[in-house]
């Protein structure tokens, strides 16, 4: 038996304790009772911030705007990128209109900004879209 991954939950933020090799298993919160691993991307605001950003599966949050085309253009690819990664990546939209607060703490300075973030501290960080083998061939490149 392997330690336990320490995940927090999407919905209510409750850390959670799950054996890897129950990730593909759609692990329930033992908080909310709701799927822990996802397949698509949640969205991530000021308030989840601290808690979604801690534990051992890795978060990657895509800053966007809804007045941003290249956003827009690519969010389908980054619902891929949920769907191909999941159990190994927990992806996450953040809204930079409405959590300003944090997009300014987080030195936003472009969008869509892609920021990858690993036991509580960020570990890389992209600007621009990209396609979905290029995404991919990133999060590879960084142990994902
Ligand atoms: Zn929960």
């Amino acid at each position: 038996m392997s330690e336990p991954l320490v995940i927090p939950c999407p919905h209510c933020n409750g850390l959670n304790r799950i054996p890897a090799e129950r990730l593909g298993d759609s692990p329930k919160c033992g908080r909310c009772k709701s799927a822990v691993i996802l397949a698509k991307p949640f969205d991530l605001g000021q308030g989840a911030y601290a808690s979604q950003i801690k534990g051992d599966l890795p978060l990657l949050v895509d800053v966007w705007a809804e007045w941003c085309g290249p956003c827009k253009s690519f969010a389908p690819i980054f619902q891929q990128a949920a769907t191909q990664l999941s159990g190994r990546c927990r992806l996450a939209k953040l809204d930079s209109e409405a959590n300003q607060q944090l997009a300014g703490q987080l030195g936003i300075r472009s969008i869509p900004s892609l920021i990858l973030f690993r036991n509580g501290r960020e570990v890389a960080r992209q600007s621009g879209a990209f396609p979905l083998p290029q995404l991919v061939a990133w999060l590879t490149s960084q142990g994902i």
